[in-house]
Formats: C-alpha cells, sequence, structure tokens
C-alpha cells in the first residue's frame, strides 16, 4: 500500500482532499511508494492565509531572534543529515553519499542566514541637511513562495526559505511533486526549532497549484528554480501579476581542456560533473570542448574505459551512479541518445541497455559518450539532464569561447588549463554565470550568489547570499528633521 504524503499547513500535516494524486516512485526499484496530493487553488489559499496571518508577529520578531530559530534548525538539519538523505535517495535515486553533499550544501545556506541580521543593517547619513539626518531599512516583503524542481529536493528549497525566513517573510513551498517528502521533513524540523506554525508552509502540487501561487495577490515574491520553459512562464506571469519574481532555468554548461591541461584531471572531473548524480544537475558537464584534435583523442581514450566501468546501481548501496528520477525521464534521455546516433555523431560509449542485476524494473541508464558533435546537433542544443557527454573539437580558444557563448544557456562553465593567463582570458570573456577555472562545478558558496545568465535565469537577482537578502527585503529610506520646523517650503527641498 503506497504511503499517502500530506501538506503542510499553519504547522500540523494535513492530508490531501479531492481526488488529484500524484505518484511517487522509488526509482532503484520502479515501484510506486508514495501518493502525493495535488492541491487545488483552495488548498494553496489555506497556505497562503496562514502565512498571511502568521506574517505581522514574525516580521516584528527582532533578527537576533529569528536568527536563533535557524540556528536551532541547523543543528536538527545536522543532526538529522542522515535520515534526510535517505529520504532524498528513496525518491529521487541518487546515490546516498550524493545525497549527503546536496543536505550539506543546503544547510551552508542556513549557516549563512543564521548571520542574516548583520545584512539587514541600514546605511546612516548624520546631517545630509540642518538638523537633518537620513538612514535606509531592510523591510521584509511578506508572504513569498517557492517552486522547486526535482533535482535537489533539499537543497534548493533550503537556497530559498532560510534567507526568506531570516528576513522577516513567511514561506509557501511548493516543492516537486516527484519527490515530495524531503520538504516535509524540513518543515518538521523547522516546528521542531521552534518556528512559529504559520511561518513555513508546504503545499504539494503541479501546475493548478502553480497557478493558484502566481495569482494570489497577497504573494509578494516568487523563487523559482526548475526548467526554462516553466522558468519564463512564470516569470512572465509572475511579473504580469506585480510579483518581484526570480526564476532559475535550464542548463548546458561547457568545459573547455585546452591542450596544456593536466589530462586526468580533466578526465577525473569530467567523470563526476557529468555522471555524478546520473547527470541531474543543473550544474552537471554536458559539453566537453576540446582545443585540438590531440586534446581530444587522448581524453576520449582516458574518459571512455571509466564510463563503461562506472559502478551504477541502487543508490542506497552508495555506488557511482543512480538510476534516473522517473521511467519517463530515462526514456526521454535515452530517446535524445538515439537522436545523437541519427543525427551522425560517435557514440563513443552506449549505456542505453545498460542492465541492473536484480533491479530490471528499476530507471536505470548507463552512462554515454559521444565524441565529434556538431553544435546544430539536437544532443548539444537541448539539456539532456541525464548521464550523456558530448564532446566537441574546436581548433583554439577563440572558437571554445565562440561556442560557449553562442550557446542558450549560460549557468556554469569551466576551462581546465595551467596557463593562468588563458583561464583569466576565459572567466573574463565567458557569457556564464558562474565559471570555474580547473573546477568542473563552480556552485557558489552560500555567502555568495548562485545564478546564470542568458536563458539560465529570468530576473535580476541570483539566489542567497548578498542578492538572496536583497531579493526577500525591500528597502526603505528614512529622512529626519530634529527638531522639527514649521516653516512651509514650496521649492524642491536641497538640504542646504
Ligand atoms: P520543471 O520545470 O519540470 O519543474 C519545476 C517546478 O515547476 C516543479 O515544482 C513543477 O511542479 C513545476 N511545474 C512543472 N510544469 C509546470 C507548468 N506547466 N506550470 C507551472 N509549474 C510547473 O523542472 P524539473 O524537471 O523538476 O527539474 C529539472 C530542471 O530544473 C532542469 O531543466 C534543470 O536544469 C533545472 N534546474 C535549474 C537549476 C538552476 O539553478 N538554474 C537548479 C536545479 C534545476
Amino acid at each position: 500500500m503506497a504511503e499517502a504524503i500530506s501538506h503542510f499547513i499553519n504547522g500540523h500535516t494535513a492530508a490531501g482532499t479531492g481526488d488529484r494524486f500524484g505518484d511517487v516512485y522509488d526509482p532503484a526499484t520502479g515501484r510506486v511508494t508514495a501518493r502525493v496530493p495535488l492541491a487545488s487553488a483552495a488548498h494553496v489559499k489555506r497556505a497562503v492565509d496562514a502565512a498571511a496571518a502568521a506574517f505581522p508577529a514574525w516580521a516584528a520578531t527582532t533578527p537576533l531572534n529569528r536568527a536563533r530559530v535557524m540556528f536551532r534548525f541547523k543543528e536538527l538539519l545536522e543532526a538529522h543529515a542522515g535520515d534526510l538523505a535517505k529520504i532524498i535517495t528513496s525518491e529521487h535515486g541518487k546515490v546516498l553519499s550524493d545525497a549527503r553533499g546536496e543536505v550539506t550544501r543546503g544547510l551552508e545556506v542556513v549557516e549563512f542566514a543564521c548571520g542574516i541580521p548583520h545584512l539587514l543593517k541600514g546605511e546612516h547619513s548624520m546631517n545630509v541637511g540642518r538638523d537633518v539626518d537620513s538612514w535606509t531599512e531592510y523591510a521584509p516583503l511578506g508572504v513569498v513562495a517557492g517552486i522547486t524542481p526535482f533535482n535537489f529536493p533539499a537543497m534548493v528549497p533550503l537556497w530559498m526559505f532560510p534567507v526568506a525566513l531570516a528576513c522577516g517573510n513567511t514561506f509557501v513551498l511548493k516543492p516537486s511533486e516527484r519527490d515530495p517528502s524531503a520538504s516535509l521533513f524540513m518543515a518538521e524540523l523547522l516546528k521542531k526549532a521552534g518556528l512559529p506554525d504559520g511561518v513555513f508552509n508546504v503545499v504539494h502540487g503541479d501546475k493548478v497549484a502553480v497557478d493558484a501561487l502566481l495569482d494570489e495577490p497577497r504573494v509578494q515574491a516568487l523563487s523559482f528554480v526548475g526548467s526554462t520553459p516553466i522558468a519564463e512562464y512564470i516569470y512572465a506571469r509572475g511579473s504580469a501579476n506585480g510579483k518581484r519574481v526570480q526564476a532559475l532555468g535550464g542548463a548546458k554548461n561547457h568545459m573547455v581542456v585546452l591542450p596544456d591541461a593536466d589530462l586526468d584531471g580533466a578526465v577525473s572531473a569530467l567523470l563526476g560533473a557529468g555522471y555524478g548524480s546520473a547527470g541531474e544537475r543543473c550544474m552537471a558537464i554536458s559539453v566537453a570542448v576540446c582545443v585540438g584534435d590531440a586534446t581530444a583523442d587522448a581524453l576520449v581514450a582516458t574518459l571512455a574505459p571509466k564510463v563503461a566501468a562506472l559502478k551504477i546501481g541502487p543508490g542506497c548501496l552508495d555506488p557511482e551512479m543512480g538510476p534516473l528520477v522517473t521511467g519517463a525521464h530515462r526514456d526521454k534521455v535515452r530517446g535524445y541518445v538515439d537522436a545523437g546516433v541519427a543525427e551522425g555523431a560517435s557514440l563513443v560509449v552506449d549505456g542505453r541497455r545498460h542492465v541492473v542485476d536484480g533491479h530490471a524494473e528499476g530507471f536505470f541508464l548507463g552512462g554515454c559518450l559521444f565524441d565529434r558533435v556538431t553544435p546544430e546537433m539536437t544532443i548539444y542544443r537541448e539539456e539532456i539532464f541525464g548521464p550523456v557527454l558530448c564532446v566537441v573539437r574546436v581548433p583554439d580558444l577563440d572558437s571554445a569561447l565562440r561556442l560557449v557563448n553562442e550557446h542558450e544557456y549560460g549557468n556554469g562553465t569551466a576551462v581546465f588549463t595551467r596557463d593562468g593567463g588563458a583561464a583569466r582570458e576565459f572567466a573574463h570573456r565567458v557569457q556564464a554565470g558562474m565559471v570555474g577555472i580547473n573546477v568542473p562545478i563552480p556552485v557558489p558558496m552560500a555567502f555568495h550568489s548562485f545564478g546564470g545568465w542568458k536563458r539560465s535565469i529570468f530576473g535580476p537577482l541570483h539566489v542567497h547570499g548578498p542578492d538572496g537578502v536583497r531579493f526577500y527585503t525591500r528597502l526603505k529610506t528614512v529622512t529626519a528633521r530634529w527638531p522639527d520646523t514649521h516653516a512651509a517650503e514650496f521649492v524642491m527641498p536641497t538640504m542646504k
């Protein structure tokens, strides 16, 4: 019997009512393990009612007391990191150590949020006019919402709500309906940490719930992370409704390998960044751009046997790579590999028929490696989001930069080289939001901000770090004169 998952509204679990439910799978076995309720607009309204009612008291709680709740949440999250990782693995499929890594990266945002009182300080100018002082304040927005993807069911929500809550907002989270349990687990930990009821709410659902949040006038701001078509939609509809929106989309991350790079280092980097989490990371490397045929030949010759030998199995046994999230997604990725073959790319490692012993029904796919991929091919242009790496050959650094810069996505990118000058030039000229130099997955730390360029983001502000604080607060500037004057002024005040 599949377990029934609940919403979390006003500090309590709330069973789904109505007739719309989704299936949650164990990707390693292919079996349905839970049913997730798909919220109606009425459920979303209940969650927003709770968040709106909780807002005045939470906003009035001192920043230090809000931070103290975050400190307790951090301790609980650390104590339960293993439990949360198991939940992630059971619904997402990623290997246990990778799920632990995801929790650690999310925890770092909670640690950042513990120090947010420092970033809520305004600026003060004495004597901007005679007896006149001026200062700035950062005020919370009110009810804010987060809509998150399947691939990081803990970390991506953690990019958002610790920052929003520490800034004094109340939150409604709509996590991915494919792996919904991690957010519920975190809601329970927040409650244990002393967060007042209604400050953090979780509603499960699909487009119906998302549209209800987009059209709900009391939701002041929306953070979205997911695929580009949905990000664009969220940005357009949310902005048209007068909300502040940050919508992070898809990616096609290129790693450029120059002829002087440490080849073994580059190969190890590609193995982890291309096939870790079965390629289901927005910062996964999906294109290796080799400068020169000799570089490409050597790289493919060293990488191919390692891709073919990847240890693949159920995430709970902690091999190198687990299954994909659903059967439908696995089939879509396999379809891309078929398309690459049909379009003339050279499939050096073919993982399409990989079977894991005893898990024939699991959503597994072996690692795939393409060589001689060209920019007009579908497998180059589109985000595959699976364990498929494309090698593109270019003659020089300029051509590599042109290739990266002409792609519609600009999330992350990396260059591998021993030449500091070339690395510096790459970092300056490349059109991407996050750049690695001999670092394949340059995910910024929590006290910096995360986000891409081009069609990998819609909206001006990135998530967490300083941008996150600016996103979840609005600026007020106060100008005060003491003693007061009663003389009327008819000209534009100039603070003489
Ligand atoms: P998705 O776009 O399918 O879903 C994301 C969220 O949007 C989910 O909560 C889902 O319920 C909701 N949604 C789906 N269809 C919708 C619709 N028609 N209308 C309204 N809401 C809808 O993404 P996914 O498959 O869950 O996640 C993978 C994608 O997320 C990849 O494209 C990946 O690159 C991207 N991603 C990007 C980043 C980043 O930082 N840029 C991080 C993680 C994932």
